[in-house]
């Protein structure tokens, strides 16, 4: 995402403009089972105001995100909108981005901290998904496995933990 030039908005408090972006962020935003798709465009509209301290931000972002079903591993894609309002001061703190004196605003750090906030944590590719098979792998969304019987029953439980136990002794 390109800049965005406000420099006739610094200390011009009461000022405004809206600019409409239609751009893929320059940068990766990802995290874990989720990231924007490649090369999908990013859709943000926003009001950019002057005010005493700055710059302030509001509007929303869209676009898709790539993500993988936690459960089955599919991959599959969801349109997001995220809403964004944050000032952009010279001396940022914490909780805000800053502001190139000579008024060249990078919203893109903003851009990429709001879509990584909406990226889902354990994405489903349906809510119901079944997941995988824990014994041969195969995905339960196709249909039950024949192994199926065996991983449920409870009496396999106690012999996996005993399992476990002796490969411990073997180590120590
Ligand atoms: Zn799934
Ligand atoms: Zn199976």
């Amino acid at each position: 995402v390109r800049t965005i030039e406000v420099r006739e908005l610094i200390a011009q408090a009461g000022s405004s403009k809206t600019v409409v972006i239609d751009e893929p962020l320059s940068d990766d935003a990802a995290t874990g089972l989720a990231k924007l798709e490649l090369g999908a465009p990013l859709h943000a509209e926003l009001t950019i105001e002057g005010v005493v301290e700055g710059i302030f931000i509001t509007g929303g972002v869209s676009g898709t995100l790539a993500l993988t079903c936690s459960r089955c591993l599919k991959d599959f894609s969801r349109p997001f909108e995220v809403h964004v309002d944050e000032m952009f001061v010279i001396e940022p703190t914490e909780d805000e981005y800053r502001l190139d004196p000579e008024g060249d605003l990078d919203i893109e750090p903003m851009v990429r901290d709001a879509v990584i906030l909406s990226l889902p944590f354990s994405p489903l590719h349906d809510p119901d998904c079944k997941g995988l098979c824990e014994r041969c792998g195969g995905d339960r969304n196709l249909g039950e496995c024949s192994c199926q019987d065996e991983s449920t029953d409870p009496r396999w439980d106690a012999l996996r933990s005993i399992d476990f136990e002796m490969h411990d002794a073997d180590a120590g």
